[in-house]
């Protein structure tokens, strides 16, 4: 664990980005907090509305304000939820275009900044958000995490702990791929409190018919929330406190986050949810599971998905 004072700096200030503020300063996980949105009264109105929680949180932060890019300079993560929220009916790749703009733009400005900590990045499509902001910025690929499927797999991880009365903590299942509508189940890898998920299946605890539909509940999860009610934000919030903790704590704990992928899973050169170690250093390394041909087959599906989205980004952004 480190102990010098964690700066956190966070661009987008609308509901993604302060649900993930909330999130953290209710966990004391950082010491100084940088607001910055296009919208400035938003940063300010939203870092002043945070302020407030200061004199009755567990762990005190030191400050919170709404800033610039200079500001940059000695954070130690960035976390990037700007963009413009999913409308009711749209898929998260609908909106590639207009979310690749705006990604380049912030990602010229942190470049110019002279950081050089982590940056996690949440806007939508994420994968490829990812792609763009580390292609422009020509940062480490390891210094750049995208939240990837670690949103999609809690959903998975809930589901299933409710099914079978068990606490989420202890159901590790998870998704990979794109997040979104490709994305992948890894049953072959999967455990409920510490026994394989096949001894679940063969005790008849739990059908395939089962596992499949909540796979389908947790991939169509974000749709229902945003007919409901616009869009989604408080899930992935937590789960962005998540990782920016674990880097923070240089933890090397394993998340299903949007890795950079040379070759691993059967695939190249682009940002894919897939299990990855997060310390100090952004995802150190990718873990390798064996998956079963249909697994890979999905998967390398999921990546063909994306890619046909960052052939469209390609135009954006040259
Ligand atoms: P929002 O509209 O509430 O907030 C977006 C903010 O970005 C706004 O305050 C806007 O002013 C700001 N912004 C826009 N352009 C900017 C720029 N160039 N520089 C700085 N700030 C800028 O939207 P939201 O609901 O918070 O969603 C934000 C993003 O997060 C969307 O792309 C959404 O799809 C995505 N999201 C991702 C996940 C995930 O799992 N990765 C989950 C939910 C939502």
């Amino acid at each position: 664990m480190k102990n010098t004072a964690n700066k956190v700096v966070l661009v987008g200030a609308g509901a993604v980005g302060t649900s993930f503020l909330y999130s953290a300063i209710n966990q004391g996980i950082a010491d100084e907090y940088v607001l910055i949105d296009a919208f400035v009264d938003a940063a300010e109105g939203n870092a002043l509305d945070l302020a407030d929680t200061a004199a009755v949180i567990p762990v005190p932060f030191t400050s919170i304000k709404a800033g610039n890019y200079q500001d940059c300079q000695d954070a130690d993560v960035l976390v990037i939820t700007a963009g413009r929220p999913r409308k009711p009916g749209e898929s998260r790749l609908d909106m590639v275009a207009d979310n690749a703009k705006i990604m380049k733009s912030i990602a010229l400005e942190v470049k110019a900044s002279g950081f050089k900590g982590i940056s996690v990045i949440a806007s939508n499509p994420v994968d490829v958000m990812t792609l763009v902001y580390q292609e422009v910025t020509g940062f480490d690929p390891h210094k750049v995490v995208g939240s990837g499927t670690t949103l999609d797999s809690a959903r998975l991880r809930r589901l299933i702990g409710e099914k079978l009365e068990v606490a989420p903590v202890d159901v590790e299942t998870f998704l990979i791929g794109e997040h979104g509508d490709s994305s992948v189940p890894v049953w072959s890898q999967a455990t409920i409190l510490g026994q394989p998920l096949s001894r679940y299946l063969e005790s008849n605890k739990i059908t395939q018919q089962e596992l499949d539909e909540t796979r389908n509940q947790a991939i169509t999860m974000a749709h229902r929330i945003i007919e409901l009610k616009r869009a989604t934000f408080y899930g992935i919030g937590a789960c962005l406190t998540r990782i920016v903790k674990a880097i923070l704590d240089d933890e090397r704990v394993t998340l299903m986050v949007g890795a950079k992928l040379s070759g691993e899973y059967q695939n190249n050169n682009l940002y894919i949810g897939v299990p990855a170690i997060i310390s100090a250093q952004g995802w150190e390394s990718i873990v390798q599971w064996d998956l079963t041909l249909e697994e890979q087959a999905q998967f390398n599906q999921s990546c063909a998905t994306l890619n046909e989205s960052i052939q469209k980004v390609r135009q954006v952004i040259k």
